[in-house]
This record gives C-alpha cells, structure tokens and sequence, in this order.
C-alpha cells in the first residue's frame, strides 16, 4: 500500500499562476521521504492539496488509498501536518493546544493528555508546557506543531519546511525526533530546500522545479549523480 498517490495534479491559483502542472508521485508506506525544491517551486502547493487545505484545480491525491477529495475527513485523519507558518492561537498553553487538536480527532481526553505529555517531553517543551506560548521560541514553536501534529497517531506525518530559519543545534534536535518517529513506523514527508536535510535524513526524493516533478530517486542514486 502506498501512503501517497498523486495522479496528474494541477493547480491553477486565480491569479493564472500555474503552480503544478500535472504531477504524479508515490511514496511508499514507511518511507522517509523529502520533497526537494527552490522556492516558489510548488511545495508547499502539493502538500497543501494531499492535507486538503487548498484546492486542486484537477488529478486526484490519495493517500492510504483514501481519495482527499471524494473522502476528505478520512483521509485527513491519517495525516498530521505540520505547517510552515506558525498557526496555534499563541494565546493557549501548549498542552492545550496539543490536547484541543486530539478533540478534532476524537482522541478521548484522558488519551489525549497523556499524549500531549509524551510528545512535549520528547520535544524538549515540557517545561514550557503550561506557560503561554506566544512566549517561546521560533523553534520551539516549529517543535509544539510536531507534537501537536502527532496527538491523533497519524499514519503519515507531513512537514513543510520544518528546520528553515532554526539554529544547527536545534535543526540537529528535530532531526533526531523526527527520524524516531520514522523509525517507529509512521510514514515522513517533508519539504525541503536543502538538499542537506534531504541527505541527511531521507530515503527517498522526488525534486520539483516550476511546478514539475523532475527527478524522483533514492537519496544514495542522487548523491551517486552530483
Ligand atoms: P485558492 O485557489 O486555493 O482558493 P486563492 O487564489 O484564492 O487560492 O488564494 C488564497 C490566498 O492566498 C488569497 O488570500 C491570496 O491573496 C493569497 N495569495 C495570493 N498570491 C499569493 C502568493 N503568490 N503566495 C502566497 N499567497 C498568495
Ligand atoms: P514552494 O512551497 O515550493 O515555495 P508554493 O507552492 O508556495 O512553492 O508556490 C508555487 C507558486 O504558486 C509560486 O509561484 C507562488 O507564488 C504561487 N502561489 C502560492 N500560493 C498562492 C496563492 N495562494 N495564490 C496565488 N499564487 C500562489
């Protein structure tokens, strides 16, 4: 089974941009795979689609086997997206906000505490947990969206750019965190412009230029080619 399937994606925002032009793309389950790309190249477009945030102008994305847009709901409860703006109330504490998430989801609250406790200690913000969370860091803040993301156990976990703009050290924490989670058996997707993320951490990568995927290959055969 495949975790994702992408069959000819396009999209047309209204100002005629044309952000995907036809693209096709399988991940495996399991695997650990980077989306690589320049900016403006339509990453954040295509995973905007397969998390049914944005709309696709035509093709279909699938994952688990589930269509995103004939069966949005389901297909919704096996992701966990972690996107790249910062989009919590900062006004909430962070165990709420991870807990609150878990709600949307139907995760019963005693569960849902117990996991909002896990996943903030394993991202080092437990001790942060109760204050308020405007208050924290860019990274910190990049790292409470991974646990909140996590709170329903999805079977594929989505980031869009999750280490740009944070310190090595910090990079090299979330690194850690999320190979565990890869590890463990959830299925990764990240998007990426750094071609070191993507080999440091990654399996599998498709690189997406203009809107087209133009290579899609192990990390190792890529790394073989430069
Ligand atoms: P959709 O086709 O998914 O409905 P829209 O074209 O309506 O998307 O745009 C959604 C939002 O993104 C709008 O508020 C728009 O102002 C904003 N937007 C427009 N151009 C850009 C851009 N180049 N990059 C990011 N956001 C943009
Ligand atoms: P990436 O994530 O690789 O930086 P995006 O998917 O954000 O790329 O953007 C792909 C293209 O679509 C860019 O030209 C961008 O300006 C444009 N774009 C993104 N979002 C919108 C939007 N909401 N409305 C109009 N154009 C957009």
């Amino acid at each position: 089974m495949n975790a994702l399937e992408v069959r000819d994606l396009r999209k047309v925002y209204r100002n005629d941009v044309v952000a995907l032009r036809g693209v096709n793309l399988e991940v495996a389950e399991g695997d650990f795979f980077a989306l690589l790309g320049p900016n403006g190249a339509g990453k954040s477009t295509l995973i905007g689609i397969v998390s049914s945030l944005v709309n696709a102008t035509s093709g279909e994305a699938r994952v688990f086997g589930i269509s995103v847009q004939k069966e949005r709901s389901r297909a919704m409860a096996q992701i966990g997206l972690v996107p790249q703006e910062v989009n919590f109330n900062q006004f909430e504490k962070p165990f709420d906000i991870v807990v609150n998430q878990a709600g949307y989801y139907g995760v019963p609250r005693r569960i849902a505490r117990e996991r909002a406790e896990h996943y903030l200690k394993k991202l080092s913000l437990w001790d942060k947990a109760f204050g308020p969370s405007r208050q924290l860091s860019g990274g910190m803040k990049r790292r409470l969206m991974i646990a909140r993301a996590m709170v329903h156990e999805p079977k594929l976990l989505i980031l869009d750019e999750p280490t740009a703009g944070v310190d090595i050290e910090i990079r090299r924490s979330m690194w850690k965190f999320i190979s565990e989670i890869n590890e463990a058996g959830t299925t990764v997707i990240l998007t990426t412009h750094y071609l070191e993320e993507a080999e440091n951490l990654c399996r599998n990568v498709a690189i997406i230029d203009h809107g087209g995927i133009i290579e899609n290959t192990s990390v190792k055969a890529l790394l073989g080619k430069l």
